[in-house]
């Protein structure tokens, strides 16, 4: 048995670094830096099935990184922590700000924007 414990901070940042090393995870962050989006407009930039981003989602919310707020039918999801752009401004070449979403999403965010 293991002596160190979840509330090791190292194990806890670990696992944040765990939870951002994935390419879709930092696709994801990086949309959600532009502001909070359901899954649905996820799945519309993205072009991945809902379930697989919802899987995504899950681990990132599970290492803390993200808050989520329902409205209606739809669950948006945000960054609990903005100093998560300066790890990610700090680590990464330039990388393209994901295209929002040209149609096949009916999301709040988008029918408000047509
Ligand atoms: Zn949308």
């Amino acid at each position: 048995m293991n002596i160190v414990t979840e509330s090791d901070p190292f194990i806890v940042q670990a696992n944040y670094f765990k939870a951002l090393a994935h390419p879709i995870r930092l696709q994801i962050l990086a949309i959600l830096r532009q502001g909070e989006a359901c899954v649905c407009h996820l799945e519309a930039i993205l072009q991945r099935r809902q379930a697989y981003i919802s899987q995504q989602l899950m681990v990132l919310k599970e290492a803390g990184l993200l808050a989520e707020r329902k409205e209606g039918l739809f669950v948006f999801y945000s960054l609990t922590d903005p100093r998560l752009g300066t790890i990610l401004d700090s680590s990464l070449p330039d990388v393209p700000l994901p295209a929002a979403p040209m149609n096949g999403c009916a999301c709040p965010t988008c029918v408000r924007d047509e």
